[in-house]
This record gives structure tokens, sequence and C-alpha cells, in this order.
């Protein structure tokens, strides 16, 4: 193992200068993924977790420059799932053997705080054995302290971007990192296992950028980091600018496996959609999670928060079937599972 690797793993962060070392090239891969993976076995073994991923909205007040379902875009079909329709969705997924449930959705302030509690509490009162997980957004304190007590066991906030001028080339004035981040500690404090990330090559990220990213997260100590390559949208500001890099995000998985042994890292539905077999890569260079998509088929096409998001067409029990074959393709199998953090190597080495 080369020495930067070797660094990386023992103090599982490095100078600026160094990550950029790893991040301009591919010659580290090898080594990465190797050690990745190595790592990964110590605290997962080979098992990999699934969430049922419910859209529930695609409504949002927000105005992303990224995201396909801003406020701004007037060509979204915009939809709401009431309650029933959420519960059809667990018990579809409980059946196909997801014991966490993931509820997303844009800033929809149609829904109140008594609205997303209601849902959590049946959720949980319906399924014991199950987790929910909540990512909706920025919110007030109290209402994160609501839904905890409801019965949230997760939340997923990405900070997008730990750099405050790259955070206002990617958002209009309405929006603050300051925010975003009290958010995510808020979080943590009320006891949430929490969720942070960004997304790899979004328009006029620098390497730097990326490097605080690693270092915002390093503070933060998550539980979850999802990252996954930035994707054009048609109807965005950003329209014009390219995908992010493939083996990039790759690499960052890698990274962050080193640097997060015990983190639940997911190989996302970007990654999937910019590659083929970019969720088994992303399985092999360190990821254990995968969220594939509950959500009814009437409305996946209108969650499309990039161009091309794969999966929009198939029934649930689909996808349950075509992942679980490119699981075991790429060495690990699917676990029905909570699927917590496991702060603990399998062996009981902390
Ligand atoms: N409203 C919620 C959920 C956002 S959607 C929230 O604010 O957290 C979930 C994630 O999709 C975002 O955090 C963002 O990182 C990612 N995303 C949005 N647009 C994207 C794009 N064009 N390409 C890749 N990822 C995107």
């Amino acid at each position: 193992m080369g020495v930067m690797i070797e660094r990386l793993k023992t103090n599982r962060i490095l100078d600026n200068d160094e990550f950029i070392g790893i991040l301009e090239t591919d010659r580290y891969d090898a080594d990465l993924y190797a050690e990745a993976d190595r790592i990964r076995r110590e605290y997962y073994g080979t098992d990999v977790y699934i969430r049922g991923l419910i859209e529930f909205t695609n409504h949002c007040k927000n105005n992303c420059y990224y995201c396909g379902i801003r406020a701004g875009n007037e060509n979204v079909l915009r939809y709401r799932l009431d309650k029933e329709t959420v519960l059809d969705c667990c018990d579809n997924g409980y059946r196909l053997g997801y014991r966490t449930f993931v509820l997303q959705g844009g800033e929809d302030s149609y829904f109140k705080d008594k609205n997303i509690c209601d849902m959590v509490y049946e959720i949980k009162s319906k399924y014991t054995d199950c987790a929910v997980t909540l990512s909706i957004g920025e919110k007030e304190k109290t209402s994160y302290q609501e839904y905890y007590r409801a019965g949230a066991d997760r939340y997923l906030l990405r900070q997008e971007t730990s750099n405050l001028e790259h955070y206002k080339m990617l958002h209009p004035d309405s929006m603050f990192f300051e925010h975003r981040k009290r958010c995510l500690y808020d979080l943590k404090e009320i006891g949430y296992q929490v969720g942070a990330g960004f997304m790899v090559g979004s328009p006029y990220q620098t390497y730097a950028h990326i490097v605080q990213d690693l270092k915002f997260l390093k503070d933060l100590q998550p539980d979850m980091v999802g990252i996954g390559p930035y994707l054009t949208h048609k109807d965005t500001p950003f329209s014009q600018f390219p995908n992010g890099s493939f083996h990039l995000t790759l690499r960052l998985i890698a990274i962050l496996r080193i640097m997060f042994p015990y983190a639940l890292i997911p190989a996302t539905t970007a990654l999937g959609t910019i590659a083929p077999n970019g969720r088994e890569l992303g399985l092999k260079a360190g990821a254990n999670v995968v969220m594939p998509n509950l959500s009814p088929v009437t409305v996946r096409k209108q969650y499309e928060l990039y161009d091309n998001k794969i999966c929009t067409g198939e029934e649930a029990a689909e996808c349950r079937g075509c992942l679980e074959r490119r699981v075991v393709s790429a060495g690990y199998q699917i676990v029905t599972d909570i699927g917590n953090v496991r702060k603990k190597k399998r062996n009981g080495i902390l």
C-alpha cells in the first residue's frame, strides 16, 4: 500500500495538498478500493442494506440551481402522496424485505409538522422492526424534535458544499450554508442518526472545495454519508454544465470509507444513472447501502432531480430482484435488516 493511503488510513485525515494529490490522479485507485473494501468487510462483512425510498412530494419552495424539481421549473407536473398511499408503499416494501423507509421530498409547506408526525408515527406503529428516515430539508429545531418524538430515527440532509462562496453559486440568496449546517448539528444533538454529503462535480466545484467538504464531514462525524455525481437537468440554470465525474465519485466513496470506517455509505441512484454498473462499482469502492425506489410507478418520472434518472419504470418488486442480482454480481448480499450504523468491527474491536 502506498505511503499516502497508509497515512490516510492511520490519521483518517490528510493535509489539503495531500488530499488534492489523491483526488486529481487515478494512481492510487487500486490501493484505495482495496483498502476501502477491506475496511467495509471488517465492519459490515459482505452485508448490503437496502432502504426503501418514498418520494412523497415534488413540490418545493426552494430554487436550487442544480435541481430539477426547483420551484422555478414550470415544466414539472407536481404531485403529493397522501398518508394512505405512503403506507401502501411501506406495505409493499415490507413484504419485499425492506426494514428502513426513507421519506424524501422537496420543501413542501403543504405538509405541516403534524402531518409528517402522523405519517412517521403510523409507519413506526405498524412496522415496529423498521426505521424511518426523513429527508425533507431544512426545518426549525422544534420541528425536528417533534418528528423525533413521533418516532423518526434518521435524517438525511446533504450540506451540498461547505464552501461559502461555492454555496452561493449553487443556491439563490434566500438560502444559507450556515443555516443548513445549524440544521445538521441540531439533528445530531436531538439524537438522530444523521446523514450529510455533497454532489461531486457540481458547477464551479474545485478540488479544494471537495477537501473542505471532507473536513466538514470530519467535524460533523455523520453516521451516513451520501455522495453522487452532479447530473445535468435540462430545465435548470445549470443545463449547460457537464455531468460530474464517475471515477472521481468512486474515488471519493473509497476515501470516505477509509475516513469513516463505520459509516453507512450508499451507492446512489445518481451513480447508477451515470454508468450502467455504477452502483456495483460503488459497492466495490466501499459503499454498503442501496436505496431503491418504492414510490408508485405513476409518479416516479415526476421526481426528476436530474435527466435520465434510472428505475422510473419498474415496479418495486422488479427493482428488488434486479438489485439483488446486481449486488451479488459485485460480491455482496442484500440483508433483511434495520441496518443501523455499526460502530464496532465485527470481531468487537472499536
Ligand atoms: N429537499 C431535500 C431533498 C433533496 S433531494 C433536501 O433539501 O435535503 C436529495 C439530493 O439530491 C440533494 O441533497 C442533492 O444533493 C441531490 N441532487 C439534486 N439535484 C441533483 C442533480 N442535478 N444531480 C445530482 N444530484 C442532485
